[in-house]
């Protein structure tokens, strides 16, 4: 596709999604997305991007949607209408009006709870073409790192989530401050150099401090103070005139700001005062024209001291709405419970297949797709608690998968069978039993081949059994090997079918099957990995990695990395 009808494609669709005004920022970035090697002609790219989005913003969203539907039809996809369908509409949203943001805190890897409160903002925005931020909460200099940001750009893309603006709380250090001013001025915030043990006791029986009883020329000069080095980490916050007695204990003058002498992964040593968390949200919000914040139950307390910042400072307060929060039975998404599962020995990178973060997710073979339908069904404002169980998850994904994956034969255990009286030859066997587009292979048989070791053991002499897609044979002695004769090809009434190997073309398989990472809340599941050996078929072989296929009567797994041909079961 020529540059220029790329450009516009994507235009059109960006439009379409944001009720009629496109972007030239996720323009470009689809465009590269479709062909990578368009980034060595960035500059082009971006031309072509900024003339196709001035020409689409002049039509009107409905010229816009016929356009793409001629150049792009598959673009304007029906699945939005069936996504939308199911969730609950947004209170107080206006067509084209809605604002939200994605706001991770670049302090670990994304997981599953990012994605699905990550997927909800990205489908309100575009439920009532409006926008979305992805606003990176980086103002703990101790906790961001750099490899965290790009973790969630990645993990927001590959669940197809498009944002409209990016942006870090870091980037607005000199606002922060300003604002801070305002309300010192007010006489709204303080200066206080208490312990931070003394400072929690008197939160805790609702006292104030000397300090909160000082005139603004003194915090004014304080404040100077903090940001020009007088004071050392630890020995200043500044504290907002909140209520001490207060029953949300979040009001009892809570810290706005304190000084962390250590480097930004961004900012460097620029800033040594750094806003907290309730400060730099209220502010950012209002910057970016949040109406509404989607958020979790253990976030509800804020609330109020948020608005209660925006009110003092004459800033409209978005509407908070309330989901329950994502934790799955078995597996934390705390990354401190990770950690200790990686200190332990237990697992060596983040990216572990039993673990909740969407690398880990990826490699286990859950779809995206799966993570998004999961999603859109699954979570009901509410302020319920409820524990998901990933059986429902697997669920979503086997149903994604079924239609679609290779049928192959995997042995686990194997034990060798011999047929007597068998001509041998080829057989064809279709690559899914209905799915004709995924085509067939052609086996070559013998005399010898491997079966499953748990189907071998319950064998007894004069059983019959089927070979899938090749013959019957009956048992004549179990052993070693187990020795059976043929019994022609036709399929049989009411016989076992079970999966084989020839022998001769056998390729060595390890299937690395995820179990819960954790037995009940704090007891770690030492048998969280099992890892099963066996024999694939010739066409094991010719697997790509990241391919998810079915090993029949075993499961559907993912050929990960390596030369190896090493499995993950994503499960059954
Ligand atoms: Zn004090």
């Amino acid at each position: 596709m020529r540059l220029e009808e790329l450009a516009l494609k994507w235009a059109l669709k960006n439009a379409v999604e944001h009720g009629g005004k496109a972007l030239p920022g996720p323009v470009i970035a689809k465009m590269i997305g479709e062909d990578s090697g368009l980034r060595e002609r960035i500059g082009e790219v971006k031309e072509a991007a900024m003339r196709a989005v001035e020409r689409v913003n002049s039509m009107g969203l409905e010229e816009q949607r016929r356009l793409l539907g001629e150049l792009a039809p598959e673009l304007l996809e029906e699945r939005r209408v069936e996504e939308e369908k199911k969730l609950p509409p947004l209170p107080g949203a206006e067509k084209g009006k809605v604002v939200t943001r994605l706001p991770p805190e670049p302090s670990g890897y994304m997981h599953v709870g990012h994605a699905m409160s990550g997927l909800l903002n990205y489908l309100y925005a575009r439920m009532y073409e409006g926008r979305l931020w992805l606003r990176f909460e980086d103002t703990d200099p101790r906790k961001v790192k750099p490899e965290y940001y790009e973790s969630f750009r990645k993990g927001y893309r590959w669940l197809g989530i498009e944002w409209d603006h990016e942006k870090n709380n870091s980037d607005d250090m000199e606002l922060f401050y300003e604002y801070a001013e305002r309300l010192i001025g007010m006489g709204k915030a303080y200066v206080c150099s208490c312990s931070v043990e003394r400072v929690r006791e008197l939160r805790r029986i609702g006292e104030e401090c000397e300090h909160r009883g000082q005139d603004v020329e003194t915090n004014l000069r304080l404040w100077e103070g903090m940001l020009s080095g007088r004071f050392r980490e630890g020995e200043a916050t500044l504290r907002l005139v909140g209520d001490m007695k207060h029953k949300n204990t979040t009001m009892r003058d809570p810290a706005l700001f304190r000084i962390v002498e250590h480097p930004h992964p961004l900012t460097g040593t620029r800033y040594r005062v750094w806003p907290l968390y309730d400060f730099a949200v209220s502010i950012e919000d209002h910057l970016c024209g949040v109406t509404h914040v989607l958020r979790t139950s253990e976030f509800a307390l804020r609330d109020e001291l948020q608005n209660y910042i925006r009110s003092l400072l004459g800033m409209r307060n978005p509407i908070y709405v309330e989901y329950s929060r994502f934790e799955f039975r078995g597996t934390p998404v705390s990354k401190r419970k990770l950690r200790a599962i990686i200190e332990s020995g237990l697992a060596r990178s983040w990216d572990d297949p039993r673990f909740p973060t969407i690398e880990g997710l990826r490699r286990r073979g859950i779809l995206p797709e799966a993570i998004r339908e999961f999603t859109i069904t699954q979570t009901g404002f509410t302020y319920a608690e409820r524990i998901y169980d990933w059986s429902l998850l697997y669920a979503v994904n086997r149903k994604l998968l079924d239609p679609k994956a290779r049928r192959l034969f995997f042995t686990p255990e194997p034990v060798k069978l011999r047929v007597r009286g068998f001509e041998g030859g080829e057989v064809e066997a279709p690559y899914h039993p209905e799915n004709k587009e995924l085509g067939s292979r052609r086996i070559r048989v013998g005399e010898l081949y491997y079966v499953p070791g748990p189907d071998a053991r319950a064998m007894r002499p004069g059983d019959l059994v089927r070979l899938k897609y090749l013959m019957n044979v009956r048992v004549l002695s179990v052993g070693e090997v187990v020795e059976a004769e043929f019994q022609g090809r036709e399929p049989l009434r009411d016989v076992k079918i079970i999966q084989w190997v020839p022998v001769e073309d056998a390729v060595e398989v390890e299937v690395l099957v995820p179990g819960p990472l954790y037995l009940d809340e704090d007891e770690i599941n030492p048998e969280s990995l099992k890892v099963v050996k066996g024999f694939g078929e010739s066409a094991v072989a010719s697997v790509d990695v990241d391919e998810i296929v079915q090993f029949e009567r075993f499961g559907f797994c993912r050929r990960d990395r390596g030369d190896k041909a090493v499995f993950i079961k994503a499960h059954d």
